[in-house]
């Protein structure tokens, strides 16, 4: 599954500083020509969109200790050279722009490069994006940070066989306190989001049915769990779906 280890060994994706150096950028992903009012979701009285930054790379050796035995387990359905350490420019809700990290496919990080800069551009604002590995691999804990991730080789939520789509790193959970999993018993998880089970809320961070968030995953081709009927999982997007 996926595609070969790439031989360039990362794709870099800023806005140029200067009006030649896109030129040699063959992957570049700016937010050069949009607006704040360009896609309809930001804040026109935000002032000027600042450049977006990501960044790609296949993980370094301090990453792959730091997942092994965590995230990472030997047995997983890919290995630590099908992932990627994405570096992402995102709104935080103190209205700044951080700097977080996500791993996943190798295959999807181009893609998601391109998903978390129509993100930036809507400011969207996302709580914090940090490898599950600093939440021990725990994904309760994880969750209950409101923490943004995607790869962790795990099961299935709720389930104790077969492989999460995070096990691939095709899956990403997105501010999971504002948008819980919601099972059709009513439990939620994380218990602290339980006051975002009721959607009808429409507060910053929560994502709804054609926002910006769900648009910038469908346009690369992932689908969002908050459609699913049954169990919801407000805060989970998927290659698959699943
Ligand atoms: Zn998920």
């Amino acid at each position: 599954m996926g595609l070969a280890v790439a031989l360039v060994p990362a794709v870099v994706a800023c806005a140029a500083p200067e009006e030649d150096a896109a030129d040699d950028a063959t992957s570049a992903v700016t937010a050069r020509d949009a607006g704040p009012d360009a896609k309809g979701d930001a804040d026109a009285d935000a002032g000027p969109l600042p450049p977006f930054h990501g960044a790609a790379a296949v993980l370094d050796a301090a990453t792959r200790a730091s997942m092994t035995g965590v995230s990472y387990k030997s047995g997983c359905p890919v290995g630590l050279d099908q992932l990627r350490l994405l570096t992402l420019d995102h709104w935080g809700f103190d209205g700044e722009v951080h700097v977080g990290r996500i791993v996943a496919h190798e295959d999807q990080a181009a893609p998601l490069l391109r998903a978390f800069e129509a993100i930036f551009v809507a400011r969207y604002p996302i709580a914090r994006m940090q490898l599950v590995d600093a939440y021990g691999g725990n994904d309760d804990m994880s969750m209950a940070a409101d923490n943004t991730s995607s790869f962790n080789c795990r099961p299935k939520t709720g389930q104790s066989t077969g492989f999460s789509e995070h096990s691939y790193g095709r899956a990403i959970d997105i501010n999971p306190v504002r948008n819980p999993y919601v099972t059709s018993g009513g439990t939620v998880s994380p218990p602290t989001g339980a006051r975002y089970a009721k959607r009808s809320l429409k507060e910053p961070g929560m994502i709804q049915p054609n926002d910006a968030v769900v648009r910038a995953f469908v346009s690369i081709g992932w689908k969002w769990g908050g459609a699913w009927s049954g169990a919801r999982d407000y805060q989970h997007f998927s290659l698959s779906g699943l």
